[in-house]
């Protein structure tokens, strides 16, 4: 009993430490194909952690405002490294909802191991928020409060860090005649797959999919080929 006693104090002591750490490592090893690429790199980094103080300032009044629909705290930071257009490793940065902080750098890491091409990650905040700068300068990003395009009052679920947008040039939002961004049009014909494009069954489809994402490129009436999301419930 006391020897039981002592194995549970000395987990909690463990649980309690892993608690407090700022910054969190996505545990996904035990992927062969990432394991593979990734063993023996040295600027390994996958990280996801509570908004650092330099990182809010930056957001607060920009992509999140007051109203915003979560607070500051329930929203992640998320560190990632991708393969870029030039083939050479880059550092990314996103922000999303805590919940799904631990998913997407999994889903990162799955996107890096199978070298999925993905141009530039960087905060939106960068674009002061302006989702056109954004898509048209081929940024890749999540959170940011705003609306849908073209729906007045209803909020998009990037507003939530539960969306993700990807390679928006490659990939898309097509509603009627309008293309989002302009440069966009080039990638109407999905069957002339070209870097960054994403595809139903590929690596970034899957990477998703498999953990419950809806892919806009399914969409009935708009196909929006860069979005992905995950509606979880709020507290
Ligand atoms: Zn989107």
């Amino acid at each position: 009993m006391g020897k039981r006693m002592g194995m549970i104090l000395i987990l909690l002591v463990i649980l309690m430490g892993a608690g407090c750490m700022k910054e969190k490592k996505a545990d996904i090893w035990e992927n062969e194909t990432v394991k593979k690429e990734i063993k023996g790199e040295e600027k390994v980094q996958f990280t996801f952690q509570p908004l650092p103080k330099a990182i809010a300032d930056k957001v607060e009044g920009v992509s999140w405002k007051k109203d915003s629909p979560v607070k500051l705290e329930d929203l992640s930071y998320v560190k990632v490294l991708h393969w870029g257009f030039d083939g050479k490793i880059h550092e990314g940065e996103l922000i999303v909802h805590k919940h799904l902080a631990q998913e997407v750098a999994e889903i990162f890491q799955i996107l890096y191991g199978s070298k999925f091409p993905i141009e530039k990650i960087r905060l939106i905040d960068v674009y002061d928020a302006n989702d056109d700068l954004s898509m048209a300068d081929n940024n890749t990003s999540a959170f940011c409060f705003r609306e849908v395009a073209g729906r007045k009052g209803v909020l998009s679920t990037h507003s939530y860090g539960m969306a993700i947008d990807i390679n928006p040039v490659q990939n898309p939002y097509v509603r009627g005649e309008k293309v989002s961004p302009e440069a966009g049009r080039d990638y109407l014909d999905r069957t002339n797959v070209r870097k960054g494009m994403i595809i139903k069954d590929d690596a970034c489809y899957k990477a998703f999919k498999d953990r419950g994402w809806t892919w806009g490129g399914e969409w009935k009436t708009v196909k929006d080929y860069q979005h992905f999301e995950k509606i979880i419930p709020l507290e």
